[in-house]
């Protein structure tokens, strides 16, 4: 086997407490996807494999969990009948179900994945997103079902929060999107093949989907550890960036603990209208979640924070807040991402025009910011920005029966 990782822990230094695996309370097996090397580990231990083994068995199956993309024990060639069955018996790597895939006139895709109930609950589903652009592919991945806060042109920000997904749900959804885009090399290659780093359909994955990742920061930062891991999915923590609404006390933990690149929804530049823009503002008022960035740790001019800021026709987008914007930035190593708003059903605002678009990116970026305005993509799939997830499951909720009905007629 061509793989060697560091997977030993000093001998004398005592085991962190492991969190129980993710799996399904009572008959479903615990998921081996997503486990950081240690928790695989600790996972492999935990079914009698002998300490000196633990390493090398690990070793293998990272290889084939995240290099070579299986999602059946019986394909791992290297590894004994009897050791696959037992692992077999005790562990899924188990993918989503695909429910839906969706495919814009501008080639961004859209999946629909199924998870299954966890304990009590109920099967899962979430939105995932890719969007391919010259020279990389950017998958567009999910923390959460729903949301807990409630931003107010956000349509995933209507729906409740179900749950938080587990580490193996969000690894999940990066290698169905590879296995889908034929991103994973050909399981008939012989063990030990490299897999080219250059050239790959999901080069970037920002969690910008459904939920607020740092209301499930251990889940996401487990997966982002197994995303980033370099004799794996090796994604360079430069090619991750995670979105969040400005919860404060966890930006300083993102950038020691997780290392990816930081981007805040801003959307306003006054208290008193991002506190009914983004709710959250109402706890990290602005000048806290500031004074967050800007300590970020890592952070330069070639590491810089991304601000999002989606324009509202008459809310948000006058000259005025755009000099306030440049103000509030001072000092911080910033590029602003000018969002045009994407409607929803029902939703109060509108998009500004784009001339008044096109104003304030100017004024930013002559006072020294690179401003973006992001081209709205999968529009017609309903893929884009803020638009996640809802639809399926308005759709599920209340409308699939009637369109069952229409179907039948
Ligand atoms: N919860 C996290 C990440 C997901 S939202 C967060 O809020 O940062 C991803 C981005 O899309 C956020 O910047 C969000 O504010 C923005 N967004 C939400 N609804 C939108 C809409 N209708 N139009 C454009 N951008 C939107
Ligand atoms: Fe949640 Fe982000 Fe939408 Fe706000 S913008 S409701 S935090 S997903």
């Amino acid at each position: 086997m061509a793989v060697s990782i560091d997977l030993a822990m000093p001998a004398d230094r005592p085991r962190p407490a492991m969190p129980p695996l993710p799996g399904l309370a009572g008959t479903e097996k615990p998921s081996l996807i997503g486990l950081d090397r240690e928790h695989l580990a600790e996972a492999l231990r935990g079914i009698g494999i002998p300490e000196r083994q633990v390493r090398m068995r690990a070793g293998q199956l990272w290889h084939w969990l995240y290099l070579r993309g299986v999602s059946d024990f019986g394909a791992m060639a290297n590894v004994s009948k009897d050791l696959r069955r037992t692992l077999e018996e005790n562990f899924s790597i188990a993918r989503p179900e695909m429910v839906e895939e969706k495919i814009s006139v501008d080639g961004t895709r859209k999946w629909l994945f199924r998870f299954p109930a966890r304990g009590a609950g109920r099967p899962v589903e979430v939105e995932t997103v890719y969007i391919p652009e010259e020279g990389r592919g950017t998958l567009c991945v999910s923390s959460q079902v729903g949301c807990t806060l409630t931003c107010t042109f956000c349509h995933t920000g209507t729906q409740k929060l179900v749950r938080n997904l587990t580490s193996d749900e969000i690894v999940g959804q990066i290698l169905m999107a590879r296995e889908r885009l034929g991103d994973l090399p050909d399981a008939a290659t012989p063990a030990g093949a490299i897999v080219p780093s250059d050239g790959r359909m999901v080069s970037n994955v920002v969690m910008m989907g459904m939920g607020e990742p740092l209301y499930n920061f251990d889940n996401v930062k487990q997966a982002l550890a197994v995303a980033a891991d370099g004799e794996g999915i090796s994604l360079s923590k430069r090619r991750i960036t995670l979105s969040t609404s400005g919860v404060v006390p966890m930006i300083p933990r993102t950038g020691a603990e997780m290392g990816v690149m930081l981007a805040i929804s801003l959307h306003a530049v006054r208290d008193d209208l991002r506190d009914v823009l983004v709710p959250i503002n109402k706890k990290y008022p602005l000048a806290e979640l500031l004074d967050a960035c800007r300590s970020y740790p890592g952070l330069s001019n070639a590491r810089r924070i991304t601000f999002e800021y989606v324009m509202l026709k008459g809310v948000n987008d006058s000259l005025a807040d755009a000099r306030e914007l440049v103000r509030l930035l001072k000092g911080i190593p910033a590029k602003i991402n000018l969002i045009p708003f994407n409607p929803w059903p029902g939703s109060a605002y509108e998009c500004s025009d784009w001339d008044q678009i096109e104003r304030f990116a100017d004024l930013v970026n002559q006072a020294g910011y690179a401003s973006p305005i992001r081209t709205p993509r999968g529009r017609d799939i309903f893929a884009a920005c803020g638009q996640l997830k809802s639809e399926s499951e308005r759709l599920r909720k209340t409308e699939r029966l009637a369109l069952e009905a229409a179907a039948a007629l």
